[in-house]
């Protein structure tokens, strides 16, 4: 089984507010098609719809405040407005994209999934169902609630689910040597050793408002699952072909995270 993680930097407009960036999602969703039939979960990230509204109400720090519970439910329903366009997408193509709110079935204990139950994602992908989540508001069992990162999520379901692979789709080449978008002499690092990660401070943040952290919240994220033994590649989704090359399991430009 294979879990494909699309960054809210492919699939939205980060810039514009609750705009999705509906030429790559077309596109992805014809090289997910591509790639039919095979076990796989979908995690999709915020982008511009859910991460202004959750840092507008606080939501990540927890509750402090009634008035961030309308904010709580309006950071959920604009995930699932964006859900609702990639999911539509898939099943104009014939995928049999189902929908899945993880909000309804996974709680934090201080930000971080507390014994999750995947077990119905299983069921689901061996009914030959393509599961689609993302990151979302959650119930939090020590700060009433928090943000789920889709990174977070994807790479839990990879490790409990026992992946073969995870695929973090962004919109740059992989990991570099600092921030490309920044540096302009910033180097791909194509293979990524966990050892080289843990002492790796200088990835940088992501350009714009993204409560969930960028490239380096990626990769430390991604630790546990390299450390799981699934395969965890990152490569630019905003790229034709990328995609349905990784998901086929074909050489692509891109970091690999080694053990
Ligand atoms: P997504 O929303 O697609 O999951 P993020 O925006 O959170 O991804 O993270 C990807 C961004 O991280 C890139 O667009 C880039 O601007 C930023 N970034 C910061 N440091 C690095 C780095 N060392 N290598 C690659 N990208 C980096």
């Amino acid at each position: 089984m294979q879990v494909l993680k699309l960054g809210g930097s492919v699939i939205t407009i980060k810039e514009e507010p609750m705009t999705a960036d509906d030429g790559n999602i077309g596109r992805l969703c014809e090289e997910i098609r591509a790639a039919w039939p095979t076990p796989l979960i979908i995690i999709h990230g915020g982008g511009s719809f859910g991460h202004p509204v959750a840092s507008r109400y606080g939501i990540a720090e927890g509750f402090t405040s009634e008035r961030q519970v309308q904010g709580f439910a309006k950071t959920h329903q604009a995930m699932v407005r964006l859900n609702c366009i990639v999911v539509d997408r898939l099943m104009e193509m014939g995928l049999p994209a189902v929908s899945v709110a993880p909000s309804s079935f996974v709680v934090t204990r201080d930000g971080r999934i507390d014994s999750p139950d995947f077990g119905i994602l299983g069921r689901m992908v061996v009914r030959g169902i393509l599961p689609v989540l993302y990151g979302d508001a959650v119930l939090d069992k020590e700060k009433g609630f928090s943000i789920l990162s889709g990174d977070q999520l994807a790479v839990r379901i990879s490790t409990e689910m026992g992946a073969s692979s995870l695929v973090f789709g962004v919109d740059v080449d992989g990991v570099y040597t600092s921030n490309p978008k920044l540096t302009p002499g910033a180097r791909l690092i194509e293979r990524l050793s966990l050892e080289k990660l843990e002492g790796y401070v200088r990835i940088g943040e992501a350009l714009t408002t993204d409560v969930t952290g960028g490239m380096l919240g990626k990769v430390s994220e991604a630790r546990e699952a390299v450390r799981a033994g699934v395969e965890v590649l990152i490569v630019n989704a905003t790229k034709p072909d990328v995609i349905l090359k990784a998901l086929k399991g074909e050489p692509v430009e891109g970091t690999i995270l080694t053990r």
